[in-house]
């Protein structure tokens, strides 16, 4: 890939990392609108198309390599567009290389168990991309949000304040560092809708047939708890976004931009790790030539 492109895709993510401890706050610095000033028709379809060509390349090295893996977090509201950016930004990867696990609202076991359980049990293999659709962070969003969900996580009796909080951003930050020195790259994004997009999107679900079944009463009511969410995004943000596993602020109110953004976020975390297909030692090669051979005599 040519230079140029390279440097493209670093110019277009960087404005939208948090950088470790940064302030954050979304209203005033986090335009959902924004698109870089990119043009959807001039340049949506070709730089999407770069960004999954990039992606699967890289992946296809990835997997032979099977030494790295990647897990991409992927964080949003209702109706924000995380199922249509998944199904965009993976559509040129090997299916056999890619798993997606959607966390929904937990079981029993699943809550009989510590907060980070059910996550630690989809983690990627070496050579697999894995993508969190929602994640652990909902362990200090929805959680947050709505506290009374903790009495059905059979918490032990302690301290239900900010500390609550802290203490998992720190458990939360441990178990990243962890996975990245194990060789597990990190890469969170956070796909940030403007109220108002949100409202024609649900509105949509109720309108368009096609779309009704992805409308649910929830969405609704959660949107009632707007503010709170943005209190408790805010704050995760400022806390976990870490050298070794940084999150990105996708605007997401234009889908083609927020597609673009994510492609290249995930692109630059693979070129990063710029995984090699495995070359053969002089034994190796030996070897294969004598297979050769004895496949050329029929
Ligand atoms: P969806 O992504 O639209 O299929 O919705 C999944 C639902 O599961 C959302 O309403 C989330 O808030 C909920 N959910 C996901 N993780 C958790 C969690 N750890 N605790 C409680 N609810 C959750
Ligand atoms: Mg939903």
């Amino acid at each position: 890939m040519a230079e140029p492109q390279l440097d493209r895709i670093a110019e277009l993510i960087a404005p939208l990392r948090i950088e470790p401890g940064e302030r954050v706050r979304l209203r005033r610095d986090h335009d959902p609108g924004y698109t870089a000033g990119l043009d959807r028709h001039r340049d949506g379809e070709d730089l999407l198309q770069r960004g999954v060509a990039l992606l699967a390349d890289h992946q296809a090295r990835l997997a032979a390599e099977s030494t790295r893996g990647v897990l991409v977090v992927l964080q949003a509201l209702d109706a924000a567009g995380k199922d249509g950016t998944i199904r965009h930004v993976m559509s040129g990867v090997n299916p056999q290389g890619v798993r997606v696990h959607s966390f929904k609202v937990p079981s029993a076991e699943e809550r009989a168990h510590d907060f980070l359980w059910r996550y630690s049990g989809r983690l990627p293999a070496r050579g697999e991309i894995a993508i969190f659709n929602r994640s652990h962070y909902e362990e200090v969003l929805v959680v947050r949000v709505h506290p009374e969900l903790l009495d059905q996580e059979h918490q032990p009796p302690a301290p239900r304040g900010k500390e609550l909080w802290q203490r998992r951003f720190r458990a939360i930050n441990e178990w990243e560092r962890q996975l990245t020195e194990d060789g597990f790259h990190i890469v969170k994004l956070f796909l940030n809708v403007s109220k108002d997009e949100q409202r024609k999107r649900l509105l949509a679900r109720i309108d368009e047939p096609a779309k009704n079944w992805k409308f649910s009463a929830s969405d609704l009511a959660e949107r009632k708890h707007w503010a709170d969410y943005q209190r408790a995004y805010a704050d995760m943000l400022a806390h976990t976004s870490t050298k070794h596993a940084p999150w990105y602020v996708i605007p997401a109110d234009h889908k083609w931009f927020a597609r673009i953004a994510a492609a290249a976020v995930i692109a630059d975390t693979l070129i990063g790790i710029d995984p090699q297909y495995p070359t053969l030692d002089r034994k190796g090669r030996r070897e294969l030539r004598q297979f050769r051979g004895a496949l050329e005599k029929g």
